[in-house]
């Protein structure tokens, strides 16, 4: 080897649990996404949900909650999976677009950004917005792109307000996990069902936390899990919320039972259609006490990662805002769109819409701590006095 190749050679990858634990997950860094759980080979990580903490652990405690004895033995999945490790958003840039953020694109980068709905009425009425994001899985799954999705359902017959991330492979499935619910929900964790049930080819429905995983996985060779999940929609995101909002703030400040519950939405304030009919409108100011620990940290909005992003600020109620990022979120929704399933009209109709969404970006990325690299504040502004 010359002189300037062995300059040119990559450096070994050579992180592993020890280095996740201390730089992601007991550092304030970890959102609970899951990945490094659904790419360890050895099936080591478990997940933790009590207390609000949606965080993974590891099963063995040979070596104490921060040693693997995998890791010891050259493996490095997690860290290779963790979209919160080290530079992983200059890597997940570079590998989906071909180069970093400009420090001015504060949502990510984009090809188009358009205002979209179903014209199904079923997605139309059951999504939370235009019903986009079930429109666009039922259609890769009956057009065979894709063999399952990773959603989020709630327990049982609904009414304990409980998010269960679960596998659709059919309309009836994907409509039953349509709308959304604000307390988290780490979708990647049905992976492994949904391979067991015969699915290769997947979509993952998530948070921007979840969605850029795939992308790291992919980018850090990470192997089949990142290949299979070929699909993501991300879902612009400030934070989600504690399970026990619903007792302690719903309930107790405005008697607002999590059974009595039929749809919440937030446009400002906490939206709450209730099963007696009636609707009532909640501070969303006051809840925030209730954010849940893995968010306070998270730089991104926009689901900046996503092969298609999907949000509600819109003026216009019934439409998604729609961002399309990747070559692959392109062809689908002109697909779509060609084929009549999706109607949509120009981003710029919403201008409003467009501007809240860089500054709820820009918002988020303040968040990213200065111990961290700094690439998810490159472009943030500072605060005004
Ligand atoms: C926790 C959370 C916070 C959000 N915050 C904002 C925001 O601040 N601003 C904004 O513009 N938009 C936000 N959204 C996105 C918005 O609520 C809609 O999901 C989006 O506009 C798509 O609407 P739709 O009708 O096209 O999707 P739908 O067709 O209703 O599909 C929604 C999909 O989201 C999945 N889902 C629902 N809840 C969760 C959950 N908790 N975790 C993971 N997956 C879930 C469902 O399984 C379903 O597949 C948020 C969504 C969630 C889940
Ligand atoms: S951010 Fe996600 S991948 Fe990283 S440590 Fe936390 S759960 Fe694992
Ligand atoms: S704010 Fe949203 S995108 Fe960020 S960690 Fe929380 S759930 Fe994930």
């Amino acid at each position: 080897m010359t002189l300037t190749e062995e300059k040119r050679a990559p450096e070994r990858w050579k992180a592993e649990w020890a280095e996740l634990y201390s730089e992601v997950v007991t550092n304030g860094l970890c959102t609970g996404c899951a990945a490094c759980i659904i790419a360890c080979p050895h099936d080591v990580l478990g997940y933790r949900t009590e207390d609000g903490a949606y965080k993974p652990f590891h099963l063995e405690e040979e070596l104490g909650p921060g040693g693997c004895t995998h890791g010891l033995r050259g493996c490095t999945s997690c860290t290779r999976a963790c979209p919160r490790f080290r530079n992983w958003e200059t890597e997940a840039d570079n590998f989906l677009f071909g180069r970093s953020r400009r420090p001015e694109e504060q949502p990510g980068m984009a090809r188009s950004v358009i205002l979209a709905r179903s014209t199904d009425p079923e997605f139309a009425s059951e999504g939370q917005d235009g019903g986009v994001v079930s429109a666009i899985l039922t259609w890769c799954l009956e057009h065979d792109r894709i063999d399952a999705a990773l959603v989020s359902t709630l327990e049982g017959d609904g009414t304990s307000w409980k998010t269960v991330p679960t596998v659709a492979r059919t309309r009836a499935e994907v409509l039953a996990a349509a709308g959304s619910r604000y307390t988290y929900s780490a979708n990647t964790l049905a992976y492994g069902k949904a391979i067991a049930g015969g699915a290769e080819r997947l979509a993952l429905v998530g948070m921007g936390c979840q969605t850029s995983a795939p992308v790291v996985m992919k980018a850090r060779k990470v192997g089949k899990v990142g290949r299979r999940l070929g699909l993501t929609i991300g879902l612009m995101c400030s934070k989600t919320f504690d399970d026990s909002i619903f007792e302690e703030f719903f309930e107790a400040r405005y008697g607002i039972r999590r059974q009595d519950i039929t749809k919440i939405n937030i446009k400002g304030v906490f939206q709450v259609w209730l099963r007696d009919g009636s609707y009532r409108e909640v501070p969303l100011k006051e809840g925030h006490a209730w954010t849940r620990e893995g968010c306070k940290a998270c730089p991104d909005f926009a689901a900046e990662h996503a092969d298609i992003s999907a949000g509600g600020i819109g003026e216009l109620s019934g439409w998604t805002l729609t961002v399309i990022r990747s070559e692959q979120g392109q062809e689908v929704i002109d697909e779509m769109l060609a084929g009549g399933a999706l109607e949509s009209r120009p981003g710029d109709d919403d201008p409003k819409a467009l501007d809240l969404m860089r500054k709820l970006s820009t918002a988020s990325r303040r968040r990213w701590p200065d111990f961290a690299p700094v690439e998810p504040r490159l472009g943030v502004p500072p605060r005004r006095a």
